[in-house]
């Protein structure tokens, strides 16, 4: 049984089956929808009005599959002894080996949810096609945190003719890239088409004129959006005795510490290579691909699973994608961040640790493999714009 239909459910579903599991396979999902790709949600559906949502595959697909795919089934409870999984409404579920991939939901501030305003967060579906009606031209929304979501949705907000302000309590935006070039380079792209810039100030609070900002001022707001980070969903995890605050606890072959239960996806808190520490990896890459190598486990391959972080984001006309942890090392720049391409290199010693692009895809095809094989590169080479980076994938 797998819970939670994101990316890491019904890929891992699939993966269940393509790798020979021939037993029952159900597969409980919260929302009221099947499997989809959740990067459009703060893309291309608040781009376009009638862009219609991708799903992961036809509904058909799933029954034909031998897959028992069951939406609007939130599962709460759950007993190891007993191997069951308890929904809010009562049914209940029984399991031989169970995958929790449960994701995340957003981290919220409820003293700014109450006023006069509408305050919305951005997780799911139904959050995305209900924030796409409110970004009305002419509409003053302001975004609490300068992340992926509120530098994404401040994008999608100015296409749609929205007056938009961030509200980002660092010093910077997307600050836990740790790139001081990536930061700078978000600050002038949005700036230059508009959107106005708050960093190192908190909101505070709401009223009928806006929303009011731990400085003393305050923004004119007709709409206000949260994205100040995400939080493990744990109830069904701390239900059946696992996991913490901080996530569930897998190894590398995504095993939890009870005998037959597995975690992947956002949820899962695991060792990496790269980052030298045990964490969750919150993106698309990770949710699909942890999630296919644990299915390949519970199907009776012994796979190990520890690939660098990688994400990517499109803000405007920047493509912006990030590889391993650029904040643990000295940056190096590649190119100048005015002509909008350029890349960032992350040494700790001479460690590749994590590398940067700007409308640069190619470029990171090779820092990923840098990076996940440990490879080395010349500063010497890195800087010069004239040296094909692939030469370095051959020393
Ligand atoms: P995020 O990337 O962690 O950014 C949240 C930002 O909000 C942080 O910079 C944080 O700063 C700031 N913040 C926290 N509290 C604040 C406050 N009270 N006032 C103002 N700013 C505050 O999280 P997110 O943007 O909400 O994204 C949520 C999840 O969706 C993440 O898992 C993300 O990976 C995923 N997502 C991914 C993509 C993508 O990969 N392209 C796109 C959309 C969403 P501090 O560092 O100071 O806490």
């Amino acid at each position: 049984m797998i819970v939670g239909a994101g990316q890491a459910g019904g890929r891992a579903a699939e993966a269940l089956r393509a790798a020979g599991h021939r037993g029952p396979l159900t597969l409980l999902g919260e929302e009221r929808h099947p499997p989809y790709e959740r990067p459009q949600l703060s893309k291309a559906i608040l781009l376009d009005d009638v862009a219609a949502p991708a799903f992961m595959r036809p509904d058909a697909d799933w029954p034909a599959l031998g897959i028992d795919l069951v939406v609007g089934a939130a599962a709460v409870d759950g007993d190891l002894g007993q191997r069951r999984v308890g929904l809010a409404d009562g049914r209940e579920y029984a399991f031989d080996k169970l995958l929790i991939a449960t994701g995340t939901r957003p981290r919220r501030l409820e003293p700014l949810e109450e006023g006069p305003l509408p305050v919305l967060y951005l997780r799911d579906l139904d959050d995305a096609l209900v924030l796409r009606c409110a970004l009305a031209p002419g509409r003053r929304v302001v975004l609490i945190g300068g992340g992926v979501i509120g530098l994404e949705v401040a994008a999608a907000a100015v296409g749609r003719g929205c007056t938009v302000t961030v509200v980002e309590a660092a010093p910077r935006l997307m600050p836990h890239v740790g790139s001081a070039s990536l930061s700078r380079f978000m600050d002038e792209l949005h700036r230059d088409r508009g959107v106005a810039i708050r960093c190192g100030v908190t909101a505070m609070g709401q009223t009928s004129g806006g929303v009011d900002l731990s400085d003393g001022s305050s923004v004119a707001a007709d709409i206000v959006l949260i994205g100040v980070g995400v939080e493990p969903a744990l109830g069904l995890a701390r239900a059946l005795g696992l996991g913490d605050g901080q996530g569930i606890g897998v190894d590398a072959t995504g095993a939890t510490a009870a005998d037959g239960i597995y975690a992947a996806g956002d949820v899962a808190l695991q060792w990496s290579r790269c980052h030298g520490r045990a964490l969750r990896l919150e993106n698309w890459a990770n949710a699909q691909n942890q999630a296919i190598a644990t299915a390949r486990t519970m199907a009776g391959e012994a796979m190990s699973y520890d690939v660098p972080s990688w994400f990517w984001s499109d803000q405007f006309d920047a493509n912006v994608q990030v590889v391993g942890d650029p904040g643990a090392g000295e940056e190096f720049v590649r190119g100048d961040p005015a002509s909008g391409r350029f890349a960032v290199l992350s040494l700790a010693g001479d460690e590749i640790v994590g590398g940067i692009t700007v409308n640069g895809a190619r470029d990171m095809a090779v820092l990923r493999r840098l990076v996940a094989a440990g490879k080395r590169i010349a500063l010497s080479d890195w800087q010069n714009p004239a040296y094909d980076l692939r030469q370095s994938l051959k020393a």
